[in-house]
């Protein structure tokens, strides 16, 4: 029954604050899942039975490791290093690694958790895990990144494997950071296994379109749900935060599709640009010179620049897509866009908007991609460079591609079929928690008590 269910997960969930405690971020994830979960176990209940949830919800291996490096004045420095091995019922760890200040074990708890059910909802044979360390990129020289990231990868190489554990990019970590760590890999190995790690240049064994991947299958997913209610990104006003590898990709297939982007930003400040960001500019700035978001006035006066992040959702949209970080639209911003008519919000960043945010849009009618369903694009293209690794053989970009955007209408199908089918229609948190849960728990099932 209900009431079972609910008191179920409800146990289930104390169960986590009194293991984890002050991790917040991973509650908050735990939450969101756990809750849209109750319609299954009262349906199912011999989910219950095999205990499913308290296995869930406990990584299999969650390893913190000492990254000692030697910076470009001589003195040693140490970062913690994080590799959280989640669930494997589906096939090897997959997710990214994430180089930032804010990372401790809370943070790639929450998105080892997340990854789980997005590797699921892809249809691909991929496990979740998330690593990362505290390392700071921002002011490093390139010979420290390259220091930095070669001793996390002298401790990672133990754990990881083309058929274990196979790490890829996340915040901090981009293609240069993917091809330093693969090069150190190969050198304690001795031997080459391409499929170890995913995001690796195409010209030693990545897939062309993998870069492209997180943002235009975000634009994918928004486009599915968009077509439900008769509208498109054709001449829609969007904002786009962030100016990383999502934000740059979402940007541009929107503006493929017809769409007028005004605003993208980093984590000082934001860019307003009403004529339409110009985004072979906002390419140059991050990806080539690798400076901040405010170079972009300098080249573009009638833009304005202004610094903090969430300012940014004051901007009147018809599309919002948060693609920068976790909880970065609160209840006031998500109300703040409700209140100028914000038709859609796509999340290509992990877990964005806060819980009190998500419940803003989903009261007030708005069309929400939530982040496990919306940015799947990513780590469905990074199983699809394993593949192409796997049999030695290279893909064209449009092969990916059409592959790709093929992947998030499935996720979008069974997200909504999942929603209707346990009696939240339209709500697409609960159908894509669904459809990613019970995938993993069928599989779980079948494996016996592991
Ligand atoms: N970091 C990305 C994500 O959040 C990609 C992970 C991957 O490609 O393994 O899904």
């Amino acid at each position: 029954s209900m009431t079972q269910a609910k008191a179920y997960v409800e146990k289930v969930y104390k169960t986590v604050i009194a293991r984890n405690p002050y991790e917040s971020e991973f509650h908050q994830a735990v939450k969101e899942i756990l809750e849209s979960l109750t319609p299954v176990f009262a349906k199912e209940p011999h989910y219950i039975k095999h205990g499913i949830l308290e296995r869930i919800v406990e990584p299999e291996r969650v390893i913190t490791f000492r990254v000692p490096w030697v910076d470009d004045n001589g003195n040693v420095q140490v970062n913690r290093g994080f590799r959280v091995q989640f669930n494997s019922a589906l096939g090897p760890y997959k997710g990214g690694l994430r180089f930032h200040p804010s990372v401790n074990a809370s943070i790639i708890k929450f998105l080892g958790f997340e990854q789980i059910f997005k590797n699921a909802l892809t249809g691909q044979p991929i496990g979740g895990g998330k690593g990362g360390s505290d390392f700071d990129p921002k002011g490093k020289s390139e010979q420290e990144i390259m220091r930095f990231t070669q001793s996390f990868m002298t401790e990672l190489y133990k754990y990881i494997g083309q058929d274990v554990d196979v790490p890829a990019g996340d915040i901090g970590v981009g293609a240069r950071e993917i091809g330093y760590m693969y090069g150190q890999y190969k050198r304690i190995r001795g031997s080459i296994e391409a499929g170890v790690l995913t995001g690796k240049g195409v010209g030693y064994g990545g897939s062309l379109g993998r870069t492209e991947a997180t943002g235009y299958g975000c634009i994918y997913f928004v486009e599915e749900m968009l077509k439900s209610k008769g509208l498109s990104f054709k001449d829609a006003t969007v904002v786009v935060s962030g100016s990383g590898n999502v934000s740059i990709y979402a940007i541009e297939k929107a503006q493929q599709l017809g769409a007028r982007v005004v605003a993208c930003s980093d984590s000082n400040g934001y860019v307003y640009d009403p004529q339409g960001i110009n985004l072979a500019t906002v390419k140059r700035i991050k990806e080539v010179e690798r400076k901040r978001i405010h170079e972009y006035v300098k080249e573009h006066p009638h833009a304005t620049y202004t610094e903090g992040c969430e300012g940014i959702w004051s901007i009147p949209c018809d599309i919002a897509l948060p693609c920068a970080t976790q909880n970065e639209i609160s209840e006031a911003s998500a109300r703040q866009l409700v209140a100028n008519g914000v038709k859609a919000v796509g999340e290509g960043a992990n877990m964005p908007s806060t819980l009190e945010a998500i419940d803003v849009f989903l009261k007030n009618g708005v069309l929400f991609g939530p982040a496990k369903a919306a940015n799947a694009g990513g780590v469905a293209v990074s199983a699809l460079e394993m593949s192409q690794n796997s049999m030695r053989l290279s893909w064209t970009f449009e092969e990916v591609d059409a592959k790709l955007h093929q992947i998030m209408k499935n996720i979008y199908e069974s997200s909504v079929k999942a929603a209707e089918a346990y009696g939240h229609p339209g709500n697409l948190v609960v159908g894509a928690n669904i459809a990613g849960f019970k995938r993993v728990a069928d599989a779980m099932i079948a494996q016996g008590v592991v």
